[in-house]
């Protein structure tokens, strides 16, 4: 099972095929021959022009996805969600449909991928426990506890700026800021030499709230249409230096990458699990334990693949992650601020258990002491050129794959 299965028309896909009807994530598309972006879902290698093909079947949801960002279907909400979701199931599987369709398919080598919503606020948290451990060992030694007295009663997050959320295949300039190296008497100012990736999961808010409101744990699906690859490029040189005591700042804020596909969260019905076991008692508007949420796990069951110049250097797992991301959007709002349609909420870098699962380089060389050895020299931390590149997957219906769409970025020098 895999992309590369033979595929010569849209609808000439092997039924566990990874991208078949079963997945339908959503992009925004540019067909070649046009200068108009507009919605598409992905089958195969194909895009299919969600808004023509609505149009041209007489639908009623041919409104919200005749445009040029995913924000209207965003802001449309659970009920409509699900009835789009069902419609183009129905016009990419159903015989009856197919000489209307099949004109509305672009091949995928021949289009142009945005950005696919406007995003409004940016959130990132710190949700994986072993990334948190981790980094305590690396820049608190000889702390007691690898963990801060917080972690384990709230997730911990920083506001992110949203407009420097770039989609996948966009190069990332590499950043220039202050550094002061302990020994150093003085900082110094110049490109970072320690840039870095975080492997993420980013959740997309679809349905608003108003000033003043909260969003319950149980229902975080009615807020969250769905969820995407994020590359969180950390410049770890400017961010130690910086981030006491009000947090991550210009070592974060140069460049977030975002897949070109938003994966619904109705296609990753089978990928729910429950997370890791509670160790510490939550309070009662975390606490995702009880009866009214059995039934209604939290965690998602994906596999990531980090990549550099094509070279697996990790596998993070994110059924790994202590907080869900219903536990994130709860925790978010509780103060009563409000959420806008288009707010993006990174889940943290994730990081499994052993040493191979480690979402970020800081992690996976040990702050640079352990380099990694990759087919074209040791990495400390990215160089110039370097391509990073984040897949995954998620269990599907019937023993299939829902393949989400992947995030890349090349590393440009300092202007
Ligand atoms: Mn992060």
């Amino acid at each position: 099972m895999s992309e590369q299965q033979a595929q010569t028309t849209p609808f000439d896909l092997p039924e566990d095929h990874p991208f078949g009807p079963h997945n339908l994530p959503y992009g925004v598309f540019t067909p070649a021959e046009s200068d108009a972006p507009r919605v598409g879902v992905r089958l195969g290698d194909y895009v299919l022009d969600a808004g023509a093909v609505a149009a041209a079947l007489g639908s009623a949801h041919a409104a919200v996805l005749a445009r040029p960002s995913l924000n209207p279907l965003l802001a449309a909400g659970r009920a409509t969600w699900t009835e789009v979701r069902a419609a183009l199931i129905s016009w990419v599987t159903e015989e009856a449909h197919r000489a209307i369709v099949t004109p509305h398919f672009h091949a995928l080598a021949d289009v142009s991928l945005h950005l696919p919503f406007e995003v409004a606020d940016y959130v990132d948290f710190y949700a994986s426990e072993n990334h948190a451990r981790n980094v305590g060992q690396i820049f608190r030694p000889d702390a007691e506890d690898s963990l801060t007295p917080n972690w384990k009663h709230l997730p911990i997050g920083y506001h992110g700026r949203s407009g420097t959320v770039v989609v996948s295949g966009t190069e990332v300039v590499r950043p220039s800021g202050q550094r002061k190296a302990p020994t150093d008497p003085t900082p110094v100012f110049g490109p970072s030499v320690r840039l870095d990736i975080e492997a993420e999961v980013g959740f997309v808010v679809g349905v608003p709230t108003q000033l003043g409101e909260t969003v319950a744990l149980a229902d975080f699906r009615e807020h969250v249409f769905g969820l995407t690859l994020l590359n969180d490029w950390s410049a770890r040189d400017i961010q130690a230096w910086e981030y006491v005591p009000l947090g991550p700042f210009l070592g974060k804020s140069f460049a977030t990458s975002v897949s070109a596909w938003i994966t619904p969260l109705e296609a990753l019905e089978e990928a729910r699990i429950a997370p890791p076991a509670r160790t510490h008692a939550l309070l009662p508007y975390l606490d995702d334990t009880t009866e009214e949420l059995k039934g209604e796990p939290g965690g998602y069951d994906l596999r990531i693949t980090v990549a550099i110049n094509g070279h697996t250097v990790s596998e993070p797992p994110f059924s790994t992650m202590y907080w869900t991301a219903a536990q994130q959007l709860t925790h978010m709002t509780v103060n009563g601020a409000s959420l806008r349609t288009g707010d993006l909420y990174g889940s943290g870098t994730v990081s499994g258990e052993t040493e191979a699962e480690r979402g970020s380089l800081l992690e996976l060389t040990w702050n640079g002491k352990q380099p990694l050895e990759l087919p074209d020299g040791k990495r400390a931390f990215l160089e110039d050129g370097d391509e990073v590149t984040m897949t995954a997957w998620a269990p599907g219906p019937n023993g299939t794959r829902v393949e989400l769409g992947e995030v890349r970025g090349r590393i440009t020098g300092a202007r």
